[in-house]
C-alpha cells in the first residue's frame, strides 16, 4: 500500500535563495520541488506527498521555543491523516527541534523525519534533493516509530544527533548512539536499534523561553557571571556544560556556592559534558563529586541539545517535584541509563 506523507517546510537552507543580504528562505517550495522532480525519472518509486509551508519561514538560527509548539501542533493536528511526516528545517538548530519533537511525541507509532541541506535545492550542485528523497524513502518504508534526522545518507535518532560540521555535507552524527539506518546502493534500517512504538502520549506545551539556560564552564568563569544568570527568577532549569567526565572548576568555592544556592531555590541543574563522545561520570574525579554533594543531576550521555530541550519539556509539562526523577530516566532513547 502506498503511504501518504506530509512534508512540512519550515525554512532553512534547503529552500533558500540568494538575496542581496545572503541566503534567505523563500516561499513556494512545493512548486520548485515538483518542477525539479518533473525533470527526473522513476517518480513512481516515491510515496504520495503533500506539502505544507509555514507562513513565516525562518533561518533556523532564529528558532524560538514557540516554534516547537507550532511545529508540534501542526504534526499532531495532521497525525491521523498521514502515514509519516517529513520536516524540512534549517540545520543550525535542527538537533534542538528533533530532540524536542521526540519528547513531545512520546509513544508515536509512525515516523517523523527531519532533514534539510547545506546547499539549497535552487543550486545546480546540491545535497538538498538527495537528503529529501532519501528521507522520503525512509518515511515511506518500514514503520519507524521515532523522530529521526536523515542527512547525507545517515538515519540518526533525533535526540542523539548534533550538527558537527558547518560546511561538510556529512554535517550530522550521533556519536553516542549507532546510526538507525543508512542509504548507500541500498537503503538499510537497523531495526534492532529502533524504539518500540508505545501508547501515544503527545504533549505540546507552551514554553517560557527564559526557563532554561546553558552555563558553560571555561577557564576563568566567575561566580559573578554565574550569579547574573542563575539569580533570574524566571530561570528554572540549567544545563551545566562541564569538562570531560563532568568536571567543574570546583576550586572556585564561590562559583560552587552559586550552584548550591540555585539548587536550594528549586532550580534543576543537569550536568552534561562538553566532549562530543562519552558520558558524565559525576564523582570519577573529586571536582565532579562536588556536584553530587550540591544535588546537580548527572546527565549521562545526553547531547547538549537533548538536555536543553528535555529540561524545557519537563518544566513545561510536569509538576516541579517530578522533574528531577524524569531527568534521570530515558524517556525516548535520549540517554544511556
Ligand atoms: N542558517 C541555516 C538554517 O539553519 C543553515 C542551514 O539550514 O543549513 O536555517
Amino acid at each position: 500500500m502506498k503511504r501518504k506523507i506530509l512534508i512540512i517546510y519550515a525554512g532553512g537552507t534547503i529552500g533558500m535563495q540568494a538575496s542581496e543580504k545572503g541566503y534567505a528562505p523563500v516561499a513556494g517550495f512545493e512548486q520548485r520541488l515538483r518542477a525539479q522532480l518533473s525533470r527526473t525519472t522513476g517518480l513512481s518509486e516515491l510515496p504520495a506527498f503533500e506539502v505544507l509551508e509555514l507562513e513565516q519561514l525562518i533561518d533556523s538560527a532564529n528558532l524560538q521555543p514557540h516554534h516547537w509548539t507550532e511545529l508540534g501542533g501542526i504534526i499532531t493536528a495532521h497525525w491521523q491523516q498521514y502515514d509519516g511526516f517529513l520536516l524540512l528545517h534549517g540545520t543550525d538548530t535542527m538537533a534542538y527541534t528533533a530532540s524536542m519533537l521526540s519528547f513531545m511525541l512520546q509513544g508515536m507509532d509512525k515516523p517523523v523525519i527531519v532533514t534539510g541541506s547545506q546547499i539549497p535545492l535552487a543550486q545546480l550542485r546540491n545535497d538538498a534533493l538527495d537528503n529529501l528523497l532519501t528521507s522520503l524513502m525512509f518515511v515511506a518504508g518500514d514503520a519507524i516509530p521515532e523522530v529521526c534526522i536523515c542527512f547525507n545518507g545517515r538515519l540518526l535518532r533525533g535526540n542523539r544527533a548534533s550538527k558537527l560540521k558547518s560546511s561538510g555535507l556529512d554535517a550530522f552524527d550521533s556519536p553516542n548512539y549507532g546510526w538507525l539506518g543508512q542509504a548507500g546502493i541500498n537503503i538499510e534500517l537497523h531495526a534492532e536499534r529502533l524504539l518500540q512504538s508505545g501508547t501515544a502520549d503527545f504533549k505540546i506545551p507552551d514554553f517560557n523561553p527564559d526557563a532554561v539556560v546553558i552555563l558553560p564552564v571555561y577557564p576563568g568563569i566567575s561566580a559573578r557571571i554565574a550569579r547574573d544568570l542563575l539569580s533570574n527568577p524566571a530561570v528554572k532549569g540549567v544545563v551545566l556544560h562541564t569538562y570531560g567526565a563532568g568536571n567543574p572548576p570546583d576550586a572556585n568555592g564561590e562559583l560552587m556556592a552559586e550552584l548550591d544556592n540555585a539548587v536550594r531555590r528549586g532550580v534543576t541543574i543537569v550536568n552534561v559534558t562538553q566532549c562530543l563522545q562519552g558520558q558524565v561520570s559525576q564523582g570519577a574525579y573529586a571536582t565532579g563529586a562536588t556536584l553530587n554533594r550540591i544535588g546537580v543531576i548527572p546527565g549521562s550521555d545526553l547531547t547538549l541539545e537533548a538536555a536543553f530541550t528535555k529540561l524545557h519539556y519537563l518544566l513545561a509539562t510536569q509538576p516541579a517535584d517530578q522533574v528531577k526523577g524524569l531527568m534521570l530516566q530515558s524517556l525516548c532513547g535520549e540517554m544511556t541509563q
